[in-house]
């Protein structure tokens, strides 16, 4: 089997005891079917507290308030302490890690929602990167699960069967969304822009069973050494030349009128508030950060928001890191679903959210906004997103088919939210 990882993969220690945010709290832990057996086996006073502990028919412990009912007072699992290393259940001891499955490839990737994994991703100046060797799930750190197929839940009426050639296809697409998202002669913005473009287009020759036209579209653009902007058009301005799309709302000249960057966040955000909360903390980040941002006279928070990225500028890289994270972590599963748009859409929305919370944070911190602060943001949202069925499939849906974000809007919001202050004046309030 070959494993792709993250090339610091081997960096990431579990720091236990020492976390700010325990991951055997705040959510359910699913057990397999062989660790559950193991406990309900064990002998003796800590087998019976594992069989009171446990809710067998739903392979789940059942939760001390918000904690793990093994998790100690020192934040320490009593389940390791007591039966050692090898007896954790395949959740616990995988986490952080995810695992996707393509016929004999692993991809394993370490999620942000673990604080220690983003210190470790956001402290690196230099490009993310990945690396594909042969190895075992042992190697890796993993118990072995089969098969460890992308989250059911993401898939279209072609069901969750790998499609090889779509795969094959894919896996070199990413690639080069990969070389868009990390060049640096452009604004964080503009690569975005340029993920979701390839992504709509992408889209379309997938549901079109025109898979070599990916391919031939990226041949094209390395050929022509060309921006897909350039190449083709701004997305903002070009969309209303093209055929109006369902997406779209059926109609060009819908394309002619400006996003009011600062509504369509709010509304964004609103929709992020009506997911199932799994820390408070994040709740008080989202309420705190909308209070304080929705509040402002628009010009306010258009100067404001255009001098945080000015003050931003030698840590782009935190935010390219974040948007190549979630393109590593979700594109290549289309390939089982055939739905790369959603994919592509969840990785910039996802990174427009968290670039709000941070704006709102260094707004009310007096304009200041550490490394650790953007920690704490990057791990909640993952922590509240990527690690609920419920949100997730949430926003899968309003992803697919909310009128506010189709990939015209999110692509307007992109322009206008980078665009200098001059250009800002030039939109207007139309509501969303
Ligand atoms: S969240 Fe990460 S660092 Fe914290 S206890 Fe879990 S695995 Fe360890």
């Amino acid at each position: 089997m070959k494993y792709t990882t993250v090339s610091y993969y081997g960096e990431f220690h579990c720091i236990g005891g020492s976390c700010e945010d325990s991951c055997c709290e705040h959510w359910e832990i699913d057990l397999d079917e062989a660790s559950l057996k193991l406990y309900m086996k064990q002998k003796g006073a800590f087998g019976k507290r594992l069989r009171e502990c446990t809710r067998v028919r739903d392979r789940q412990f059942i939760l001390n308030g918000t904690r793990c009912p093994f998790l100690n007072r020192d934040n320490l699992c009593d389940i390791y302490l007591e039966m050692g290393e090898e007896s954790l259940c395949r959740t616990c001891t995988n986490f952080p890690r995810h695992i996707e499955e393509f016929d004999d490839l692993k991809e394993v990737s370490l999620t942000m929602s673990c604080p220690e994994v983003s210190r470790i991703m956001l402290a690196k100046p230099e490009k993310m990167s990945f690396v594909t060797r042969e190895g075992t799930d042992t190697d890796y750190g993993l118990k072995p699960e089969t098969p460890a197929h992308p989250l059911a839940f993401w898939k279209r009426e072609k069901g969750n069967r790998l499609d090889r050639p779509l795969f094959d296809v894919l896996s070199p697409a990413r690639d080069y969304l990969f070389l868009l998202a990390q060049d640096r002669q452009k604004g964080i913005r503009q690569r975005a822009a340029a993920l979701l473009r390839l992504g709509a287009e992408f889209q379309e020759w997938i549901d079109a069973g025109e898979y070599e036209q990916i391919a031939g579209r990226i041949r094209t653009l390395q050929q022509l050494g060309a921006w897909p902007e350039e190449e083709s058009g701004d997305l903002a301005d070009n969309v209303s030349d093209r055929k109006a799309s369902p997406e779209a709302g059926g109609t060009s000249d819908f394309m002619k009128q400006p996003v009011d960057r600062m509504r369509w966040m709010k509304e964004l955000l609103n929709m992020y508030q009506g997911l199932e909360t799994i820390r408070e903390e994040w709740k008080t980040l989202l309420a705190e950060g909308m209070k304080l941002l929705y509040q402002l006279p628009e010009q306010d928070y258009r100067s404001a928001w255009q001098e945080f990225l000015a003050y931003y500028t030698q840590r782009e890289y935190e935010f390219e890191h974040i948007l190549v994270y979630y393109v590593f972590q979700y594109f290549l599963g289309a390939a089982y679903d055939h739905d790369v748009l959603t994919r592509v859409k969840f990785a910039v929305v996802s990174l427009l959210v968290i670039m709000e919370l941070d704006f709102a944070v260094w707004l009310r911190q007096g304009k200041e906004f550490s490394y650790e602060d953007q920690v704490l943001v990057a791990h909640a949202y993952s922590k509240e997103v990527e690690h609920s069925y419920d949100n997730f499939e949430a926003l899968q849906l309003v992803l697919s088919a909310h009128p506010i974000l189709d990939t015209e809007h999110i692509g307007k919001v992109l322009h206008n939210c980078f665009a200098p202050a001059e250009q800002l004046q030039l939109t207007n309030n139309k509501d969303i």
